[in-house]
């Protein structure tokens, strides 16, 4: 049944830009059709003005980290990172500052323009180490609830490890399953919360956890996520664990699938994509934030050139700036081999590079999360931003996915945002389910 009837002015449906179209919404939140004439006369009919673009994915969230703000200056490596900021926020970090903290970092993303987060979430344990029930996890999942942002909660097994912060993240491998099976009984109705797996990394996650959140993967068939290939010591360690490197053991244990994506993927081997590619497997890259841990530069051209989607997460960036991610891929591409346009579309393929990119930040990211997500089309779930162009930040005569992808200040010309055809945010009246004044005194009492 329709609910509700959106009039947009100009909007991108498919790779086009198309004008006064009418998009209807049930009252699940999906569209049910989009066409140049309004069919259903007595539903509520709302105007937009402006630009519609699906709404940003971001694929790989650790939300609680924005309370690193002010603490990563000093580390001098990514281990150094861990131990001396990560960590030691991790061992102190309350109930209470985790559900701010998430609130906030969701806040945030909509006003970035994202209106899905892939949440990699392992802070399952109390202070002291004991676990009582997944409190965090709904913390966190109530966060999400509170700001109305999608979610999927990849839920993390991690079984290895001594270090103290590391006790708030370990869990035995049938502790991770019943939770998950939990979790995914309570939100299966739930058309805002998904749930979803993520053994931490081949230093996080024991063989068997990753064996068994693999099989949990395909038996539900929801999507599993998995930090791999993030930093050169990875290699090392799984030469030293496995004998093999990181993506040559997973495939030894033939878990390339299209459930599975690899975040981060940077020391990997053209050779070694095509395990991806046969298995229809996808990529999250966070570049930002492997500039700023000193991680290293994905060969995204060969990911391109493989046809292997690559979707975009913050990750440890919590600038949150999405579109900042995006327009990085290409041009660490360029500082890199001291080139312009050196990510093309795949050969044969009749994509240009703006559309693709901007696949990255919407439909590659619904595709990693197993979501009905990142373009506006028939069964998708009603999730868009509205943009406006009375402003020096567009030029309303040039190449618009360009001038996204290249120059937009998302902040800056951000009008409204709905999720599921319910409005979220708009520039002018700010949240409609938040209130902002209450969570920054709570956030600057942290
Ligand atoms: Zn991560």
């Amino acid at each position: 049944m329709i609910s509700k009837i959106f009039q947009m002015q100009y909007c991108l449906i498919g790779n086009s830009f198309r004008k006064d179209q009418f998009i209807e919404v049930d009252e699940r939140g999906k569209i049910i059709s989009i066409s140049n004439s309004r069919k259903d006369e007595d539903a509520e009919v709302i105007k937009l003005n402006g630009i519609v673009l699906p709404g940003l994915v971001n694929s790989h969230s650790h939300a609680f980290q924005v309370l690193l703000r002010g603490s990563i200056d000093k580390p001098m490596n990514f281990s150094d990172w861990v131990d001396s900021a990560l960590y030691p926020l991790v061992e102190q970090l309350s109930d209470h500052s985790l559900e701010i903290a998430t609130t906030v970092a969701y806040c945030q993303m909509i006003q970035n323009g994202i209106t899905t987060v892939g949440e990699f979430h392992y802070i399952h344990n109390q202070l002291d180490g004991s676990y009582e029930g997944d409190e965090l996890t709904q913390v966190v999942i109530e966060a999400a609830k509170s700001v109305g942002i999608r979610q999927r909660l990849l839920y993390c097994g991690y079984d290895k490890g001594s270090k103290l912060g590391q006790k708030r993240f370990k869990r035995e491998v049938n502790e991770v399953l019943n939770s998950v099976n939990n979790l995914r009984s309570r939100y299966h109705n739930d058309e805002l919360i998904h749930i979803g797996v993520a053994p931490h990394s081949l230093h996080g996650a024991s063989e068997e956890m990753i064996d068994a959140l693999m099989k949990w993967s395909i038996e539900n068939n929801e999507p599993i996520h998995i930090h791999i290939a993030e930093q050169q010591s990875d290699l090392d360690l799984a030469k030293k664990l496995y004998n093999r490197s990181p993506l040559e053991f997973l495939n030894s244990k033939k878990l390339f699938n299209s459930n599975l994506s690899l975040v981060h993927g940077i020391w990997v081997k053209e050779d070694e994509l095509q395990y991806m590619k046969d298995g229809r497997s996808h990529h999250v890259y966070n570049p930002l934030t492997n500039m700023a841990l000193g991680d290293g530069i994905a060969p995204m051209d060969l990911y391109l050139s493989n046809e292997i989607p690559s979707a975009i997460g913050t990750d440890a960036n919590n600038d949150l700036n999405i579109l900042q991610e995006l327009r990085t891929v290409e041009w660490l591409q360029r500082v890199s081999k001291l080139e312009m346009g050196i990510l093309k579309p795949p050969q044969g393929s009749f994509g240009d590079i703006s559309q693709l990119l901007f696949d990255m930040v919407t439909r590659n990211g619904g595709k990693s999360l197993m979501l009905p997500i990142g373009e506006l089309k028939e069964g998708n779930y009603a999730d868009f931003i509205v943009i406006t162009t009375d402003t020096f930040s567009i030029r309303k005569k040039g190449n618009i996915l360009d001038q996204i992808i290249n120059s937009l200040n998302i902040v800056e010309v951000l009008d409204a945002v709905y999720i599921g055809g319910e409005l979220i945010y708009t520039s002018s009246n700010g949240f409609t389910r938040i209130n902002v004044d209450d969570l920054l005194d709570k956030f600057n009492n942290i």
